[in-house]
C-alpha cells in the first residue's frame, strides 16, 4: 500500500468506522472549512460487495474494499477525509471546494475509477458504484445532516437504476418522506382491508358481446378519493405488501364470481392481475387451490393475468407454479404484451390462453404503420400458437374497425366501459340490449 500523506485521515484498509465516529471526524473537519468556501460529503457504495461477502467471506470483502479504498483515495486531495464507514461503503469529506460542482466532479471520477473490475478470488468483479453527494453549507451545515442528506441522495441513486451519483435536493427528501408515509398508510389499509375491486368489461370483436371483465384494484382511502393503483402498486411491490394485497384481490374476485353465479348472472370470466412477487414470495398455487375448492366456482371462470417480468427471475420456479395452476383449469393471459422481454422461448413454455396487446400499440396503431405491423405480427404469432388476442385501451370506433380487420378477437377499453364498481358492472351487463 502506498504511503499516505499524514494529513489524510484514513482508516484504510483495515479499520471500519461506525457512522458516529465518521460524523465526529466530519464535525471537526467542518470547523476548518475556510469562510466562503464549500465542502462536500460523499457516501460511496460499492455494490455487489455483499454478494462477494456471502460467497467468499469477510477476508475477501476486506481485501476488495481495501483495493477500492485506494482508488477512492487516488481521486482525492491531501486534505480530504476518506473512511470506510460500513461493510460496503466509504464516506468521503472534501473540506475545501471552490463550488459545489467540484464535489460532483470528484464523485464522477471516483465512480469512474471504481467501475474498473476488481480482481479477487480469481474473479473479475464489476462493482457498479453508487454515490450520494451533499454540500455544506448549501444542503446542511452540520455533519449529521450532511451525512443524512448524502444518504438520501444515495437512496435516489439506488432507485434511479441508471445514475451513478446524484447531488441531494430537498425534493428528494420530500419524496422519500411521502413514500414513507404512503408505505405506512398502505400497511394500515392492508390491515383494515380498505381495498375494492372494480370491473372493466371485456367484449368480443366485432360484436361487442361482454364475455368477461378485468378486476382492477382501488384503494378506498379514509380521507382521499378512491386511489388508482398507479399511485401505490410500485410501493406495494417494493415493500412486498403486494403479496397480501394480491391475495386479497384473488379472494375477493373469486367471492364475487360466486356471488354473481348465485345471483343468476350469466357466467363471466374474471381476470385478476398477479404480481411476479406473488410467485416469488407467496403461495399462489396452494391459495388458488383452496379458494377454488371453498367457492366451488368452475376454474375456467378465473383468469390470471401475468406480465413478462415474471419470466426472467427464477424462471423454473415460476413456470412450475404457473403450470400447476393452469392444470387446475384456470385460464392464463400474458399482460402488457410487447412492452417487456417477450422472449419467444419463454412464451412457448407458458400454458397461456391469451395475449393482451398493450394499450400503447392500440393507441399508436392508426397513425404509425410500423406499430400496425407489430400488431399484425402479434396476431399471426398468437394464431400459430393457438392463443387468443385481446386488445387493451380501446377508445375509438376506428380502433375497433382496424383491430377487427387484423383479427383481434376481444377488446377492453373506455369505448366500451371504464372499470365499474360491482353494482355498476351488474347494471351494465343486465342492461337491455340496444334495439
Ligand atoms: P393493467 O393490468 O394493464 O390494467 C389496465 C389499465 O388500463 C387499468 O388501469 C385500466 O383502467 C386502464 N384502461 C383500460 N381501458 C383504458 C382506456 O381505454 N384508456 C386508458 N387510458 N386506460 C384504460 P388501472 O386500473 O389504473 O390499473 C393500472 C395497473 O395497476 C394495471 O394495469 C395493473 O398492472 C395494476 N393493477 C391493478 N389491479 C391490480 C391487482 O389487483 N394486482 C396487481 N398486481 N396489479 C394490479
Ligand atoms: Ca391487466
Ligand atoms: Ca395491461
Amino acid at each position: 500500500m502506498a504511503l499516505l500523506p499524514a494529513s489524510v485521515m484514513t482508516t484504510l484498509p483495515g479499520e471500519l468506522l461506525d457512522m458516529r465516529s465518521f460524523s465526529d471526524r466530519v464535525t471537526r473537519a467542518l470547523e476548518d472549512v475556510p469562510v466562503g468556501r464549500s465542502a462536500g460529503l460523499l457516501l460511496v457504495e460499492a455494490n455487489r460487495m455483499s454478494q462477494l461477502f456471502r460467497v467468499h467471506g469477510q477476508a475477501a470483502l476486506d481485501r476488495a474494499m481495501a483495493e477500492l479504498g485506494q482508488r477512492v483515495l487516488a481521486c482525492c486531495g491531501r486534505r480530504d477525509l476518506v473512511c470506510r464507514v460500513g461493510q460496503t461503503k466509504f464516506g468521503v469529506f472534501l473540506p475545501d471546494l471552490e463550488h459545489a460542482g467540484k464535489a460532483l466532479f470528484a464523485a464522477s471520477s471516483i465512480a469512474g475509477r471504481m467501475a474498473d473490475p476488481v480482481q479477487i478470488e480469481g474473479l473479475r468483479l464489476f462493482i457498479n458504484p453508487k454515490i450520494g453527494v451533499a454540500i455544506a453549507p448549501d444542503d446542511a451545515d452540520n455533519a449529521l445532516d450532511l451525512i443524512r442528506n448524502a444518504a438520501v441522495a444515495l437512496e435516489n441513486v439506488r432507485r434511479s437504476g441508471a445514475a451513478r451519483y446524484l447531488h441531494y435536493t430537498g425534493a428528494m427528501r420530500e419524496s422519500l418522506k411521502a413514500r414513507l408515509s404512503l408505505e405506512d398508510e398502505l400497511r394500515l389499509a392492508v390491515q383494515n382491508g380498505d381495498f375494492e375491486l372494480h370491473y372493466q368489461p371485456k367484449v368480443t370483436l366485432p360484436g361487442g358481446e361482454v364475455v368477461g371483465a378485468e378486476a382492477l384494484l382501488r384503494w378506498r382511502h379514509p380521507e382521499r378519493d378512491l386511489i388508482p393503483p398507479s399511485t401505490f402498486i410500485q410501493t406495494a411491490e417494493e415493500t412486498g405488501l403486494i403479496v397480501p394485497i394480491g391475495e386479497w384481490a384473488l379472494r375477493e374476485a373469486i367471492r364475487q364470481i360466486r356471488a354473481w353465479l348465485d345471483a343468476g348472472l350469466p357466467p363471466l370470466q374474471i381476470a385478476v392481475n398477479v404480481s411476479e412477487r406473488q410467485f416469488r414470495w407467496g403461495h399462489l398455487p396452494a391459495l388458488v387451490d383452496v379458494l377454488l375448492q371453498e367457492s366451488g366456482i368452475p376454474p375456467h371462470l378465473l383468469l390470471l393475468e401475468i406480465t413478462e417480468t415474471i419470466l426472467p427471475e427464477d424462471l423454473e420456479g415460476a413456470l412450475k407454479q404457473i403450470r400447476w395452476i393452469a392444470d387446475r383449469g384456470v385460464a392464463l393471459a400474458l399482460d402488457d404484451f410487447g412492452t417487456g422481454y417477450s422472449s419467444l422461448s419463454y412464451l412457448r413454455e407458458l400454458p397461456l390462453d391469451s395475449l393482451k396487446v398493450d394499450r400503447k400499440f392500440v393507441t399508436d396503431m392508426e397513425t404509425h404503420q410500423p406499430t400496425r405491423h407489430i400488431v399484425e405480427a402479434i396476431v399471426a404469432m398468437a394464431r400459430a400458437m393457438d392463443l387468443k388476442v385481446v386488445a387493451e385501451g380501446v377508445e375509438t370506433t376506428a380502433q375497433v374497425d382496424l383491430l377487427s380487420r387484423l383479427g383481434v378477437e376481444e377488446a377492453q377499453g373506455f369505448l366500451f366501459s371504464r372499470p365499474l364498481s360491482p353494482a355498476a358492472f351488474e347494471a351494465f351487463i343486465t342492461r337491455p340490449a340496444l334495439p
